[in-house]
């Protein structure tokens, strides 16, 4: 390398080796520090390469709320290392946190915007409910099940998730104190959609709901309501836990 070449590339060595330092190294310890701060970042962005975006989840926010709630702590202790398997897994009393796709499937599906109000009915892990929460600020969930909401309560404290509003309750009758919604979510399979429900949903809202009978096939619907007249579309099969009615 000649004299002159050499004066020529040195400076560009130092410089890139400086660049090297002031931005990749602290990103790695970054990164480091995000890992030991949260042993299951990797298997939570995995969990939305691998199951989100090769189903068509591309709503760039859906999947940052996906890529952003630690899903490991909605289930419990035992079952943490399971937390990002592609399926659903039980969360006690019966009842079950759904599968990743199909929250986030929800989630895209309702196009929920920021400010907009959004009802969920079976607050369950209160993981649904934590991702909506990354969507707006304006989440109310109900769930009937009252160690349940005990339970969800603590986690959204201890998550800081101080807006979620919740109650337990039947959410057949939805919460026509705040209503109308802008988007309902029912994440446990009815018979038929609540007609509270429909008319808590605003002119324009849209509400996702699994229907059909407990041990049949069930389908996802999407429900729409424009000028007073209401819609509803087949979205695909699923299987949700079933609907409970108090007594
Ligand atoms: N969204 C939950 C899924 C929980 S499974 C999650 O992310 O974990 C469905 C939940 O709906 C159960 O917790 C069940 O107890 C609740 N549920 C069933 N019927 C209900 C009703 N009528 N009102 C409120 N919650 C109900």
């Amino acid at each position: 390398m000649t004299y002159h070449r050499l004066r020529k590339t040195l400076p560009d060595v130092c410089l890139s080796g400086l660049l090297f330092v002031l931005f990749f190294l602290p990103n790695l310890n970054q990164l480091r520090a995000a890992e030991v701060i949260d042993p299951y970042l990797e298997d939570r962005l995995q969990m939305v390469e691998e199951q989100l975006k090769t189903r068509g989840i591309d709503d760039p926010r859906v999947l940052s709320a996906m890529s952003t709630v630690p899903r490991h702590l909605f289930v419990n202790k035992t079952l943490k290392k399971l937390a990002y398997h592609d399926g659903p897994l039980p969360i006690g009393h019966g009842q079950t946190i759904s599968q990743p796709f199909i929250v986030a499937y929800m989630s895209q599906v309702i196009g929920l915007q920021p400010g907009q109000r959004v009802l969920e009915i079976g607050t369950g892990s209160g993981y649904q409910a934590a991702i909506l929460a990354e969507l707006t600020d304006k989440v109310y969930t109900i769930e009937i099940v009252k160690p349940l909401v005990k339970k969800a309560d603590n986690l959204f404290e201890k998550l800081e998730y101080h807006l979620v509003k919740r109650k337990q309750g039947d959410g057949y009758y939805g919460w026509p104190e705040v209503a109308p919604f802008d988007v309902i979510v029912v994440t446990a399979a009815a018979e038929y959609i609540p007609p509270p429900l429909l008319k808590q949903l605003k002119d324009g809202g849209r509400m996702i709901i699994p229907v059909g009978s407990p041990f049949r096939v069930q389908h996802l619907l999407l429900v729409t309501k424009e000028n007073g007249t209401v819609r509803t579309r087949k979205m695909m099969a699923v299987r949700f836990v079933p609907f409970r009615r108090a007594r």
